[in-house]
């Protein structure tokens, strides 16, 4: 009888359902309310089911690897460009000595990064402290900025895709709330239309970090687009859907048909929606490490 209980099953026989999970060996040892929040969000366990960090060391290879596969999953998807452009994350310093930030060392196309060839930067002064090679000088200058100024993010993304760029280089660059996936950005955009040359002076990171007000992603006019994560996933995830609803919109004005916007209440409601339910990003993001790990040359883990 039981092999014939479908997925769907779990509407009809809910109280069987979620017992059966509450004793399984992922909820053993959480309080109440971590198990009541499993109830209703079971999901979560793809996070839990991570090992955690014991140490500074093994954090910063665990973000390492998280970062690594992040350039090789951007490039993957088409959104690297040249061995230009920028992903950093901040982590515990292997020395265990404050944070660094991790970065790609200059001159290493994305699907070469791996987690030990990244480059470890002191984010007051931007001097090297882990790694050999050199980072790229306006990378340093935006990024240190704005992980000083944003001490819940973990990661910052500077990517210069296709669609969203083309928005960024308009007059009027607004990311419109036409479809699901732009709705994932409802009032989290800044437009910085201030583009001054590249960012190899000491006050452009400065301007760029201060230009945010409090935004996740910033279209940089005339240049590209700045995506905040709180992880390396959510930073990843982000960048993804915004070059897809950013593809959307100019596909969409490509028409020459007027755009059918939704209202705002409803943009908010399923922005809501997409936030509450962390599931997408963390499964989008496991399943990119997974294709990464056989799809260009060597492991990126290493
Ligand atoms: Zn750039």
């Amino acid at each position: 009888m039981f092999n014939c209980i479908s997925l769907n099953s779990r509407s009809f026989f809910p109280f069987v359902w979620d017992n059966l999970r509450m004793i399984s060996t992922s909820t053993v040892g959480l309080c109440k309310q971590q198990q009541q929040q499993q109830k209703y969000r079971p999901w979560l366990n793809i996070e839990q089911a991570k090992v955690k960090p014991s140490s500074s060391i093994e954090k910063n290879r665990q973000d390492r690897e998280d970062l690594a596969a992040a350039y090789r999953g951007l490039a993957y998807y088409g959104l690297s460009e040249g061995v230009c452009n920028h992903l950093t994350s901040r982590t515990p310093a292997k020395n265990g000595e404050g944070e660094v930030m991790l970065i790609v060392k200059y001159g290493l196309h994305w699907t070469e990064v791996t987690a030990s060839s990244l480059l470890g930067i002191n984010i007051e002064n931007g001097s090297v402290l882990e790694g050999d090679g050199e980072p790229e000088t306006s990378a340093v200058e935006i990024h240190s900025h704005i992980l000083k100024t944003n001490p819940s993010i973990q990661s910052v993304f500077h990517t210069h895709p296709p669609h969203a760029t083309s928005l960024a280089c308009l007059e009027d660059p607004t990311l419109h709330m036409i479809h699901q996936n732009s709705t994932r950005f409802f009032e989290d955009v800044a437009y910085d239309c201030g583009y001054d040359g590249l960012a190899t002076t000491g006050n452009e990171g400065a301007r760029i970090a201060q230009q945010l007000h409090g935004k996740s992603v910033m279209f940089m006019g005339n240049h590209g687009v700045l995506v905040l994560g709180k992880s390396t996933a959510e930073a990843f995830d982000k960048t993804y859907y915004l070059e897809r609803a950013a593809e959307l919109q100019v596909l969409a004005m490509s028409t020459g048909k007027k755009m059918s916007k939704l209202p705002d209440n409803l943009a908010k409601f399923v922005n809501q929606q997409i936030e509450n339910d962390s599931r997408f990003l963390v499964a989008h993001f496991e399943a990119m490490k997974r294709i990464m790990k056989h799809t260009y040359q060597g492991d990126f883990t290493s």
